[in-house]
């Protein structure tokens, strides 16, 4: 028997804001445990929380880029738990007023295993809904050492906002595409940073399985904290296939939390599920309503930025590209902004997306350059790809030019180092004429099998003429001038 699988998300994302959410302290990642505390994150008993607008404005702005509707009248609401890790003894969140609500995202998802590396494949479309999105604040954290469990309260009070979507989900390809596109979308509207590694965006995975597309839900487990993309896939996996082979047994789905163990490759039940009900809601007296009027949110929308994948349809549909390449550039800020900068300055943009996908997305990852680390910036790069394509020097010279760019204080602008270098390209046509000669000369073999019609003797040729000149004679005056003199007798 086989079942259908119902997948719904629910992704937490730390908002990029200097300070918390109803504090000043800083919201610095890695800082030395408990010192980015105060009276009001660590709940001394008095204290007063002070909501930070940024987070009312940064959650809107995810909305909206999420194609939400935005509440114009919402509230605060006590969540209530026992934890050690949550001094208040509840979480500040929102419960039946969220700030945004019934969104969709348009996905573009390549078919088969996410996680295989196979690039170009055929893809579909899936629209996805957006349940919610409401602000709320994080919990601190227990560090479990030697025997010893220590309450870190840095991460007390640190904003976050969690998107709920809809269970639209069908494959872990989906979800894959979902949580990649939900990422860039948030990272370009600087609204975080998105970094799984630091526990910036955690997923958890609600599942359940039913024998048909028509069939009423199956009873669902939720995986908590999932602290990557390709985990989250191997998770989604894992789930589905127990439940499958619970279900083929004639078994019962309990609904239960699960935590995944991405090292064993397998989840583990934490507790039994808790609903709504059990967390007490209540509004929180101590913040007023927030009240969105028609100027704070224009304001917030005018601060939206190009989009990932209206940039990508803007790369293919009006500057030609390929929407490979559409999709390498877009998939990253830092090197789609370059790019936007270089084509500002008269590159071709099919030269550059050949740049940069191929000699510096190289070198970047040979000598540990983020993309973000780039001194040269988009002028010395369209300054090189000028260099090649008016023939000042070599595509080959040009990446050498490229790699010293790379070398750390090398400060040196692309024409001082070809000059440094001595690789400017010989163009002259007596110069290469010499060359030619000599090379048709003592390559007998190679003359008699052209003229006999191999044609592809004349590349061996073209070769000795570009070694002799150590790479800088140009290769097209090269090809012209050599088969002008084979052709003489
Ligand atoms: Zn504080």
């Amino acid at each position: 028997m086989e079942f259908e699988t119902v997948i719904g998300l629910e992704v937490h994302v730390e908002l990029s804001t200097k300070s918390k959410i109803y504090c000043t302290c800083s919201t610095e990642f890695g800082a030395e445990e408990n010192t980015h505390i105060c009276p009001v994150c660590t709940a001394f008993p008095g204290t007063l929380p002070a909501l930070n607008k940024q987070v009312v404005e940064y959650c809107i702005k995810a909305g909206l880029a999420l194609d939400c509707k935005i509440n114009r009248y919402s509230r605060q609401d006590r969540k209530h738990y026992f934890y050690p890790d949550l001094p208040k003894a509840f979480q500040t969140s929102q419960f039946d007023l969220p700030l945004c609500y019934d969104g969709f995202v348009d996905l573009r998802v390549p078919e088969g295993d996410p996680l295989d590396g196979k690039a170009n494949k055929p893809s579909y479309t899936k629209r996805v809904g957006i349940t919610r999105i409401h602000i709320e604040e994080d919990a601190g954290k227990l560090i479990h050492e030697a025997g010893v469990t220590r309450l870190d309260c840095n991460r007390c009070g640190i904003p976050l906002i969690e998107i709920v979507t809809e269970p639209d989900f069908r494959t872990a390809g989906e979800v894959y595409a979902f949580l990649n596109h939900l990422r860039a979308v948030l990272i370009y509207s600087d609204v975080s940073n998105c970094r799984m590694e630091e526990g910036s965006m955690r997923c958890d995975v609600n599942l359940s399985l039913r024998p048909s597309a028509d069939a009423p839900f199956g009873t669902r487990t939720e995986t908590k904290n999932i602290a990557s993309l390709s985990a989250t896939v191997r998770a989604i996996e894992y789930e589905r296939n127990r439940q499958r082979k619970v279900l083929q047994k004639g078994g019962t789905i309990t609904q239960n939390t699960l935590r995944w163990d991405d090292e064993r490759g397998e989840n583990y039940a934490m507790r039994s599920k808790e609903d709504a009900q059990d967390y007490f809601y209540f509004p929180e007296p101590d913040i007023m309503p927030i009240v969105v009027d028609d100027e704070w949110l224009n304001s917030i929308r005018a601060s939206l930025p190009e989009l990932p994948h209206v940039r990508r349809n803007r790369y293919v549909g009006e500057l030609g590209l390929p929407e490979y390449d559409a999709d390498f550039l877009v998939g990253d800020k830092v090197i789609s902004d370059l790019f936007d900068e270089c084509v500002t300055l008269g590159s071709a943009p099919k030269s550059i997306s050949n740049w940069l996908m191929s000699d510096v997305a190289r070198l970047c990852n040979d000598t540990g350059t983020g993309f973000d680390q780039l001194r040269f910036g988009a002028k010395g790069l369209t300054d090189l790809i000028s260099l090649v394509e008016g023939g000042t020097i070599s595509r080959s010279a040009g990446s050498k030019v490229l790699e010293s760019m790379f070398t750390p204080d090398e400060r040196r602008s692309p024409e001082e180092l070809v000059k440094a270098l001595g690789l400017a390209q010989v163009s002259d046509e007596s110069t290469i004429l010499e060359m030619c000669k000599t090379a048709i000369a003592s390559n007998e073999k190679a003359v008699a099998d052209y003229r006999g019609g191999k044609e592809k003797a004349l590349t061996s040729l073209v070769g000795q003429v570009m070694k002799a000149s150590r790479g800088k004679a140009n290769p097209a005056v090269v090809n012209k001038l050599m088969k002008e003199l084979l052709a003489e007798q």
